[in-house]
């Protein structure tokens, strides 16, 4: 069995044996001197298991507070908790049954052990220490001599007391301990996000995995869950698909997906809360509209305000991590991209020549880059004005992104220069290429009469980026020293 200790903090923790061993050390005391003052028949078997059972009981919980130490919450060692109380209530009972004078003297101090249980634990810790209380003034009545009518009444009126604790501490304590395990258990979820650090540089699409890899086993806390899934709505494929899921390996939660909850939540726009499932929108991703599924399966549902009021938290939470990696993500690609054309820059340029070269090495493929250097530009800003001249520039980035081929990339390098990355592509399927461009080039600018010149290298394998882009700049050079618009190639040369 497992109880559900609602997340007390050490500091709950700490109040509750402070208190719990100051009611011991006033109570017991005082018990054993009226026994021993009274001159009463002591019976010594069941005050040396009592004491035994407070004993363990302390230590136990001496021990427990020591080794968690430093912990946010305790909910793994609640079956501890459970053990510590019913052992202290035992004690309680031994004294009880060891000075047989004054018949339910200290029930009522068993009594706090319910009470407190009904602060800290779940319903069925609060059930189960309930009838243990209740089995201990059985027993104590029935060593003490209660039999029939006297015993039967004497179990109503302590059963129906401890109910009645129970019912109104649950209400009341209970509510109020589970509103600050609330805003703490959103407090650490916010922090956890602040933490994340998106704002740092490199922060890339994987930061919603980050949100959801420490984000969802938090939203458990907040609200009682078996399995918490993130789905995605793939606009082309028309489904849900599955972006997260916690526990790691979790049964497949792909009956969740179907949920027709989903569909519903991304057009309200509003969590929906019912005794099975809790759904609410987390935000959007590269991959489609984010929705988030609680299920509550074999937890203790409640559909009331609090619950709806958590989950909307919840969403609250999300969405703003969702956002920002958004937008980080969003600042990310403008620190990729020329912003006058949409082509690369010259810093995702030299990123991906060093993947191209990882890859041409390991699969012993020819890498080919090229500079491009539009013609006379400058003339021709001279004559239309800059304004034209950013049409052009802009036109025939257009007309080289066409032209390419998937694994090709066409950077901006600067001014009206690009370069072309050829992977698995040699200094003949370069020129192949780089014709193709040119051809494309005149049929987009025709009415602007611009031509281009283009020098052309192969990577000899060893150098680095900047020599191998600097090999391709000085075929340019030869290029436009040789008449212009026309492609000029070089070959590797390798130094032994
Ligand atoms: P060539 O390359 O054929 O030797 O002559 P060029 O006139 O093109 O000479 P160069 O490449 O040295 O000059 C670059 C010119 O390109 C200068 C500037 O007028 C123009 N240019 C550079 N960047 C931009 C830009 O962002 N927008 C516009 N409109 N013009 C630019
Ligand atoms: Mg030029
Ligand atoms: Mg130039």
């Amino acid at each position: 069995m497992t109880f559900d200790l609602a997340h007390p903090t050490q500091q709950q923790l700490r109040d509750g044996v402070i208190c719990g061993l100051i009611a011991e050390s006033i109570m017991i005391p005082i018990l054993l001197t009226l026994a021993f003052v009274e001159h009463q028949s002591v019976r010594w078997g069941y005050l040396v298991a009592a004491t035994a059972c407070i004993f363990v009981s302390v230590v136990t919980l001496a021990l427990f507070v020591a080794l968690n130490k430093g912990r946010a919450t305790l909910r793994a060692q609640a079956t501890v908790w459970f053990v510590v109380v019913c052992l202290a209530m035992a004690g309680l009972a031994g004294i009880q049954l060891a000075a047989a004078r004054h018949p339910g003297l200290y029930t009522p101090a068993m009594l706090v052990g319910v009470i407190f249980v009904c602060i800290v634990g779940d319903r069925r810790m609060q059930v189960a220490v309930g009838a243990w209380a209740l089995a201990l003034i059985a027993l104590v009545d029935w060593v003490d001599g209660l039999r029939g009518g006297d015993f039967a009444v004497s179990l109503v009126i302590y059963g129906s007391t401890i109910a009645v604790i129970t019912l109104i501490c649950a209400r009341t304590v209970g509510s109020l301990t589970g509103q600050v395990n609330l805003s703490q258990a959103l407090d650490a979820l916010n922090e956890t996000f602040a933490d994340l650090g998106f704002d740092g540089p490199g922060t890339g699409p994987d930061s919603f995995a980050e949100i959801f890899r420490q984000g969802l086993p938090q939203v458990a806390g907040v609200l009682p869950a078996e399995r918490v899934a993130v789905f995605a709505r793939n606009s082309s494929l028309e489904r849900f698909v599955l972006v997260a899921v916690w526990p790691e390996g979790a049964s497949d939660p792909a009956d969740l997906a179907g949920l027709p909850e989903l569909t519903r939540v991304l057009v309200t726009h509003e969590a929906d809360v019912s005794a099975e499932h809790v759904v609410v929108p987390v935000g959007y991703s590269s991959a489609g509209e984010l929705v988030m599924v609680v299920d509550r399966h074999g937890s203790e549902a409640r559909t009331d305000a609090r619950t709806v009021e958590a989950a909307d938290l919840v969403a609250a939470a999300f969405l703003r991590a969702t956002s920002r990696a958004n937008f980080v993500h969003g600042l990310h690609t403008e620190s990729r991209t020329d912003p006058l054309t949409g082509l690369a820059n010259r810093r995702s340029l030299f990123e991906r020549i060093e993947i191209e070269m990882a890859h041409a090495l390991r699969a012993d493929t020819p890498l080919s880059v090229a500079m491009i250097d539009l013609d006379h530009f400058k003339d021709y800003n001279d004559q239309y004005g800059h304004v034209a001249g950013d049409t052009v520039l802009r036109s025939i980035a257009a007309v080289m992104v066409s032209n390419i081929r998937g694994q090709d990339m066409v950077a901006r390098y600067g001014g009206e220069e690009f370069c072309l990355v050829m992977p698995d592509t040699d200094l003949l399927g370069g020129h192949h290429l780089l014709d193709k461009l040119r051809g494309g080039g005149r049929d987009a600018t025709s009415d602007f009469g611009v031509t281009l010149s283009a020098g052309l290298t192969s990577w000899d394998g060893r150098e680095d980026p900047q020599s191998f882009i600097e090999r391709a700049d000085q075929a340019l050079y030869r290029a436009k020293e040789t008449g212009r618009n026309r492609v000029v190639s070089i070959e590797a040369f390798t130094e032994f």
